[in-house]
């Protein structure tokens, strides 16, 4: 994909701060990390979303990130890490290249998960009968 920047990024035509590659992945630092060491793990192969990528690719993506993870954290000096993987404009998905975020985090570096609100019983157990018939 030409007009694709992490195509690019991993064909090295655009620069990068790179810190592991294999025959199928490439990890490298996000341009506006939310902390020191955030990075950006992609499959070499060109896909939109974790829809869209190869069973083999997304492997390839998961066994990158087990092994970096510890280095990544070492490197920084992090004691800790959110994984996140936006999917489609509506999430916040701007790269329309499936990447996986490895966010390394420290003690009172001020992020918080997002806590949902109280929902009963009967809600949960409702939206669970509508995914498992659209599973089937
Ligand atoms: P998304 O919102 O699509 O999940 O995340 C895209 C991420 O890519 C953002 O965190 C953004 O900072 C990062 N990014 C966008 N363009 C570039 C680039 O040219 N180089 C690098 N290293 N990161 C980029
Ligand atoms: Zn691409």
């Amino acid at each position: 994909m030409d007009n694709c920047i992490f195509c690019r990024i991993a064909n090295k035509e655009l620069p990068a701060q790179i810190v592991y590659e294999d025959g199928g992945t490439v990890a490298f630092l996000d341009i506006h990390p939310v902390n020191p060491g955030h990075v950006l793990v992609v499959p070499k192969e060109h896909a939109a979303t974790i829809l869209d990528i190869s069973p083999h690719s997304l492997t390839g993506v998961m066994d990158t990130v087990q092994r970096i993870a510890p280095a990544v954290l070492a490197g920084v000096g992090a004691s800790g890490f959110n994984i996140g993987v936006n999917t489609g404009s509506v999430a916040g998905q701007a790269v329309m290249h499936f990447h996986l975020h490895l966010m390394p985090r420290f003690e009172g570096d001020g992020y918080e998960l997002w806590h949902g609100p109280e929902t009963s019983t009967d809600e949960i157990e409702a939206v669970a009968q509508k995914i498992r018939e659209q599973i089937g």
